[in-house]
């Protein structure tokens, strides 16, 4: 048993104590017997909620009407769930209400799949009923019961096949792939956000790359409630293209994506995916929103995609000079950057951010694909990409200054250089220096900056 687990034995026994059955359940009995690391630990318990209240000093309501009370417990927290079962389903959603049962079997069969149906007692002997340890084994993931009635009951079920296909590179038995397929548009009952929570968990996860093929194969992506961008949708038509054989549940292991789990960031990650898919800032932007993720994330993928739509042709170009050369003739070729590549990188950095160009960087040096799209010997043509990338992170953190807070001149003085009011001529005079300093054509020290904005304010003032 490992640690997590024990640490939460006391637990257990405390309900134990009171004639209650408790047991762990759910993820973190399957992680343990895969060895993975624990995520969290939930317990389920024939006691009510409010006899679990009762028994430990330190509880939080979570989710009464579930059954679910939060206990803290030696600085961790633990969700102790009553055994329930959820009879009534509406319009193909969890239902709102549930029924408390004292059977853990009862329990364990509301679950979704086998895998995910079993249950550790405090002595590690397992509670199984499904073959959730035996299809774990054989690397199969299948619905509790009768996988149609069981999609149809929760749509929700259907994207958290692929999640855990992909994750934990099982194969989705026979049935319970049919069963996706056929139920696939009750996906429309399912809010966009609880959608946006299972896609980032599979961007984020182990696998991201088996999901990605794994959505487009099973067609999922044209189903949801409110339409995704239609380039982002596109790749299930990419991927329906693939040999029936690997379209299966036994799911494409290669694919245009296979580089994303690389890539350790999971921001980064989206990023990278829609640069592949083609997707341009705005429509980064809406695959966000439609996923209803914070407005910050989309600005975020926006300024990455801006980066990316900006610089991926020019590195294309540039490193068509370097394919294939020895290692130390493309680490010296890519010293010398050619200028206009710096300072179009710079400008780009600029105009986007630099921490959206240092993300860009990030990302093609585990990634060429990105930048070689389509491309089948990406790593061939793109050999010098390393010292390509490095140069061009070298170039952007070594600017003088990346925003107009980083100039060595303020507003305030520019104003008093130029003895007039304040106006749209103060914001542009300080870009004009930012840009100037940034590309290294004044440095960016106050005499050097007051002397040019005093020349460029000569300029405007000249008479046509
Ligand atoms: P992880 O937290 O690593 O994503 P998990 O198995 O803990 O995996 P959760 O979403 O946290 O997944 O759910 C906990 C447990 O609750 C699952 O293991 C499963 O038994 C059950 N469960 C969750 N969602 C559903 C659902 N939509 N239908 C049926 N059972 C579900
Ligand atoms: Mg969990």
């Amino acid at each position: 048993m490992s640690e997590a687990l024990t640490k939460a034995l006391p637990l257990l026994a405390a309900l134990e104590a009171r004639g209650f059955e408790a047991v762990f359940v759910g993820g973190c009995v399957r992680d343990t017997l895969l060895g993975r690391p624990l995520k969290d630990v939930d317990i389920a318990t024939s006691a009510s909620p409010e006899e679990v209240i009762a028994a430990f000093p330190r509880t939080i309501p979570t989710g009464l009407q579930h059954g679910t009370v939060t206990v803290v417990h030696e600085g961790g927290t633990y969700e102790i769930t009553t055994f329930r079962t959820e009879s009534a389903y509406e319009r193909f959603r969890r239902p709102s209400e549930v029924r408390f049962v004292t059977e853990l079997k009862e329990d364990l069969q509301r679950r979704d799949f086998t895998i995910n149906a079993m249950a550790m007692r405090a002595d590690g002997t397992m509670v199984d009923p499904f073959g959730g340890c035996r299809d774990l084994e054989r690397g199969i993931l299948r619905c509790v019961g009768e996988a149609d009635a069981r999609l149809q009951e929760d749509a929700l079920r259907i994207v958290r096949a692929v999640r855990f296909a992909a994750a934990y590179d099982l194969r989705i038995a026979p049935g319970t792939w049919r069963a996706i397929r056929r139920h696939r548009g009750l996906l429309a009952h399912i809010a966009m956000e609880r959608i946006g929570l299972e896609f980032d968990k599979m961007i984020g996860g182990s696998r991201p790359e088996r999901a990605g093929a794994l959505l487009a194969a099973s067609g999922l992506l044209g189903c949801t409630k409110e339409p995704l961008p239609e380039a982002f949708a596109s790749a299930a038509a990419a991927y329906a293209a693939l040999p029936a054989r690997r379209r299966s549940g036994a799911a494409p292991q290669t694919s245009g994506f296979r580089g994303l789990a690389g890539i350790p960031d999971a921001e980064d990650r989206w990023a990278a995916l829609c640069a592949l898919l083609g997707l341009g800032g705005d429509e980064g932007a809406k695959l966000f929103g439609t996923l209803r993720y914070a407005a910050v994330r989309g600005e975020r993928l926006a300024a990455v995609l801006a980066v990316h739509g900006a610089m991926a042709e020019r590195a294309e170009r540039d490193l068509l000079g370097l394919a294939g050369s020895p290692a130390a003739e493309n680490a010296a070729a890519a010293a010398r950057l050619p200028d206009d590549t710096r300072r179009s990188w710079i400008l780009a950095a600029l105009r986007h951010g630099q921490a959206a160009a240092l993300a860009w960087t990030g990302i093609v040096k585990r990634m060429p694909d990105l930048i070689a799209a389509g491309g089948q010997t990406a790593e061939q043509r793109y050999a010098g990409l390393g010292p390509y990338a490095q140069a061009l992170e070298a170039t952007v953190r070594g600017m003088p200054a990346g925003a107009i807070r980083d100039l060595a001149v303020k507003g305030k003085e520019l104003l008093a250089l130029a003895d007039r009011p304040s106006g749209p001529w103060l914001g542009q005079l300080l870009q004009g220096l930012l840009e100037a300093a940034a590309l290294g054509g004044v440095p960016n020290e106050k005499a050097a900056l007051l002397a040019e904005a005093a020349d460029r304010l000569a300029q405007i003032d000249k008479p046509q």
